[in-house]
């Protein structure tokens, strides 16, 4: 059988080896979960609720254990793992709350004998395949509400996080979600390649540009809705009425928090220029109290960059930018532990990666900017749109700032934020559909349409 080796990334020493998936065994899941679906989908949703309800409870009573798995194999902070759980109790309330109203069926006319209704069915057998950065985030932005509305999902973690991913199965079965209605599929991108392959009725991925666009043309021609959840090169303007200080410390939050591993991490900061030297001196202040170092220990803010290769991401970044004229204010080194110095440079410009590419790291250039029609034009200049912020006191020069700028989630004052109330999506190479909010619990749904004549 194959195995899959899964590495701490701190300490570069193996935990253990699992069980891996094959096309063979991936396609017998796919027939499994397909003749499992429909007594899935019939079953009364208030049982399918009692079974998420059943899992929040036991993610509480294991958070500790939960938390420290993750970040033995993702290098993510323990602190953060803690809440990244916590985090996922309100996703899960949402889920709760919102399933039965936003999937019921609407009448939307009637008139005499004529009554039109949408009704909202599963979509049938689904295929999560999933990143490492949050991955019970990710995770179950996508099982959660794809079980609910009455879908068999084939769930790949990411080789990167795949003790999580089996945690997450292993208490959504223990919580009474039958194993073929949920079905864990282990391995690295062959994996993800043969659950492509199966005739599944809908792909939700959360990853990279790259994997994502080979993805979408392997499925082009297939019908298959697909939702693509990619990356981002998220832009922050920082306006001359704004608190440096306070704006300061908030985006060096937003840069680096996860190690700057997030999909949604501040990547690039304009600051007006009547407060570039203050915000800039209040950032540096902030990085240098980061604490850097072994994910286990409850202070560490900075841990392990999770995949070893991105690490020469990020020194080409500071070598581009600094050839091409940029300054180092502070990091730029890679640290024992497979970590990364919390960099910052400015005299920065988007000649460079740094402010074109997304660095995925807690790297950070910060542009200085004359005029709120500069910022703008700045921040569009990318092909991404996740999210973009803007901080000023004044909300009527927030919003017609965010309303000029192509993103799927715009912030006024704050940054690096994600509510399960709201639709998380991406404009341009960020991605296409959506998760999140009562839209994200319909897209694992199809409409079908009632046309009804009483005669
Ligand atoms: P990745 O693209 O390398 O891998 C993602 C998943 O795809 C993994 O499970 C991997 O095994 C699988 N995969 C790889 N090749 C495949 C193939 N040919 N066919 C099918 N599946 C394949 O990305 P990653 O390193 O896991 O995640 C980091 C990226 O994810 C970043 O760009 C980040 O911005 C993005 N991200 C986006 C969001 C969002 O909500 N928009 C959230 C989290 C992460």
């Amino acid at each position: 059988m194959t195995t899959l080796a899964i590495y701490n990334p701190a300490t570069g020493t193996q935990i253990t080896q699992v069980p891996a998936d094959g096309a063979a065994s991936v396609a017998a899941k796919f027939q499994a979960a397909r003749a499992a679906q429909p007594a899935w989908a019939a079953t009364p949703l208030p049982q399918r609720l009692a079974c998420v309800a059943r899992f929040r409870a036991a993610v509480v009573a294991e958070l500790e254990a939960l938390a420290a798995t993750m970040t033995a194999e993702t290098g993510k902070p323990i602190s953060m793992s803690r809440n990244e759980l916590n985090g996922l109790l309100g996703r899960i309330d949402f889920f709760l709350t919102e399933a039965e109203a936003s999937t019921a069926t609407q009448t939307v006319f009637t008139d005499g004998g004529m009554t039109e209704q949408i009704q909202h069915i599963p979509l049938g057998v689904v295929a999560n395949i999933s990143a490492w950065n949050y991955p019970w985030f990710v995770g179950c932005n996508v099982i959660l509400p794809a079980l609910l509305t009455g879908n068999a999902v084939l769930y790949k973690p990411s080789e990167f996080a795949t003790l999580t991913g089996m945690a997450i199965a292993r208490l959504l079965h223990a919580a009474g979600v039958p194993a073929d209605v949920l079905a864990l599929c282990v391995g690295g991108g062959e994996v993800g390649a043969a659950l492509q392959t199966q005739r599944i009725d809908g792909l939700f991925f959360t990853g990279s540009y790259t994997t994502g666009a080979k993805i979408t043309q392997a499925l082009g021609p297939r019908m298959v809705k697909l939702q693509l959840e990619l990356g981002g090169k998220d832009p922050t303007y920082v306006c001359d009425d704004a608190n440096p200080a306070t704006a300061a410390a908030s985006l060096a939050d937003g840069a680096m928090y996860n190690t700057g591993q997030s999909c949604c991490s501040v990547e690039r900061i304009y600051v007006h220029e009547k407060v570039f030297d203050a915000f800039v001196a209040a950032f540096v202040d902030t990085v240098h109290g980061f604490k850097v170092g072994d994910p286990m220990a409850d202070d560490t803010y900075i841990g392990a960059i999770t995949r070893a290769a991105q690490l020469d991401v990020l020194d080409a970044q500071v070598a581009d930018a600094v050839a091409k004229g940029a300054k180092l204010l502070t990091g730029g080194t890679r640290l024992p532990g497979n970590t990364f110095a919390p960099t910052v440079l400015v005299d920065v410009g988007h000649s460079m990666d740094l402010m074109r590419e997304e660095s995925f790291g807690p790297v950070i250039g910060i542009q200085k900017v004359a005029s709120d029609t500069e910022a703008v034009a700045l921040m569009n200049d990318t092909r991404y749109g996740l999210t973009a912020g803007v901080f000023t006191p004044d909300e009527a020069r927030a919003r017609a700032v965010l309303a000029q700028v192509n993103a799927g989630s715009v912030y006024w004052n704050c940054c690096d934020r994600v509510s399960p109330r709201l639709p998380w999506s991406g404009h341009g190479d960020s991605g296409v559909g959506l998760t999140l909010s009562t839209y994200g619990i319909q897209t694992f749904t199809r409409t079908k349409a009632w046309h009804l004549r009483q005669v």
